[in-house]
């Protein structure tokens, strides 16, 4: 019978990394490896919010659901990312509409704002302790920049009724975020920003509440496309009526067809430690999130003990250079240069998952088995949303899940070494036209 992969995969399960989210993490006990051979309604692989989200939603419903994890619970991006829940898609609607139409750029937008709407509703139902604070604020580095954030805002206000955005000057920019590299920005009271990790084992004691079965340091070796469906991994295997899968971007060579829909990459993060009262005074006066419109973009937030979460360079898929601390420091000076005494007690790097259209790329490897993955940057909000439409689509509503299936991705070779390439003609390309626009402001 035809597996979904050509060779078994060895995997060293790894625990989490050092990160200022897991020095702040709520409780994290441990789950226990499968070792036995075991049947269910839904088998799940990946416990970041993807997998999280679609086992809490089947649980919820009746199914019995098993969730296994190559590692810890969250420990791929869900646990290490910006912590940014934002509105709208990583492609603002002028662009959705130029390339896919009025109509169906509209259906998507809709779906971004159930996603953060989804959000929102687990942390409140399930009393999730991430210290939510709202505000959300995209900051223009060049005028043709914010020219593009105000024909967006006019579109959703004037033609979706949305009227949350405020357009800031300059002036509002540079006072709010204590930074003068911008020309304006793009504020959102609707949208805001959390501790990730936090959000994700909240998730994960929905869960287990609701009777999902966890198992970490399980990795999936294999998925038969037969029906019912069976799952291995080292020491066990799962057989499910149905299967979900939601790596992103640790999927490694686990599924050929998703992996050339998909161009992981690594980005890195510092957390400096608590700033002291004549700096924090002048650095994100409205504690809302920031996140720029460099090409690499940089993002980051204050946490409820005044450090400066930063985020900012990128790498190869995996790869950790020596030094993530100066690294993503340099491009902090770049926004903060005030902060060039600070201590910085924190730095790691995490996988994020593009893919070429930078929307979603949501598909089915047979009847029974579902997947959705690449997110570009926005999955805090549109993985748990994936999860939800795949939970949906297990008892037969397809409509939003077919929705988002249906836009057009491109597909490259499965070649880490193409990939790469890939990679590294992007960051040059994107470094260039950073350094470009930095002379248009
Ligand atoms: C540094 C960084 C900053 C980011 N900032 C933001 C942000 O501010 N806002 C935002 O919206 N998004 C952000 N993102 C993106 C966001 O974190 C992701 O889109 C989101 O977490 C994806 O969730 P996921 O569950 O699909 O994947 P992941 O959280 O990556 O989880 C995939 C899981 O699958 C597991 N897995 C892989 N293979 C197997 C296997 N064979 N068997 C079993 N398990 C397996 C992995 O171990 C992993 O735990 C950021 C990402 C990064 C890396």
């Amino acid at each position: 019978m035809p597996g979904t992969n050509a060779m078994p995969l060895p995997h060293k399960p790894m625990d989490y990394p050092q990160s200022y989210y897991l020095a702040t993490a709520t409780e994290h006990p441990r789950h226990s490896p499968l070792t036995e051979d075991l049947s269910c309604d839904v088998c799940v692989i990946g416990a970041g919010y993807t997998g999280l989200s679609a086992a809490l939603h089947l649980a919820q419903r009746g199914y019995s659901v098993v969730l296994l994890e190559s590692n810890r619970i969250a420990w791929g991006a869900s646990g290490r990312n910006g912590g940014q829940l934002g509105s709208a898609h990583t492609v603002f609607q002028p662009d959705l509409i130029r390339k896919y139409g009025k109509e169906r750029a509209r259906a998507l937008w809709d779906i971004a704002e159930d996603a953060k709407s989804l959000v929102k509703d687990l942390i409140r139902e399930h009393n999730i302790e991430c210290d939510y604070t709202p505000g959300n604020m995209g900051c223009a580095v060049t005028k043709g920049d914010f020219s593009y954030y105000q024909e967006h805002t006019a579109i959703v206000r004037d033609d979706y009724g949305y009227g949350h955005y405020q357009l800031l000057n300059k002036e509002e920019t540079n006072d709010i975020s204590g930074s003068n590299a911008y020309v304006g920005a793009l504020y959102d009271p609707t949208a805001g920003h959390l501790h990730p990790l936090n959000l994700a084992l909240g998730y994960a004691r929905a869960c287990i509440k609701a009777g999902v079965r966890i198992f970490e340091t399980s990795a999936v070796q294999d998925i038969r496309k037969t029906d019912p469906a069976r799952v291995t991994t080292a020491n066990g295997s799962v057989t499910a009526s149905f299967v979900i899968v939601g790596c992103n971007g640790y999927l490694g060579p686990l599924n050929r067809k998703m992996s050339r829909k998909i161009l992981p990459a690594e980005n890195f993060q510092l957390t400096t430690a608590p700033l002291p009262d004549h700096l924090i005074e002048n650095i994100i006066r409205n504690r809302s999130c920031l996140w720029d419109s460099h090409n690499q973009v940089y993002y980051y937030r204050l946490t409820p003990d005044n450090r400066l979460i930063f985020g900012g360079g990128l790498g190869l898929p995996g790869r950790h250079p020596k030094g993530i601390d100066k690294i993503v420091q340099a491009h902090m000076l770049k926004i903060y240069p005030q902060l060039a005494r600070v201590r910085i007690d924190y730095s790691w790097g995490g996988t994020f998952c593009n893919t070429f259209s930078h929307l979603p790329d949501f598909g089915r490897l047979a009847p029974n088995i579902f997947y959705a993955q690449g997110y570009t940057g926005h999955g805090l909000a549109l993985g748990a949303l994936g999860g939800k439409l795949m939970a949906d689509l297990v008892t037969g509503i397809a409509e939003k899940f077919d929705l988002l299936a249906s836009v057009p991705q491109w597909s490259i070779p499965d070649s880490p070494f193409l990939k790469n390439q890939i990679l590294r003609l992007g960051f040059l390309y994107i470094g260039l036209k950073d350094k470009l626009r930095s002379l248009q402001r």
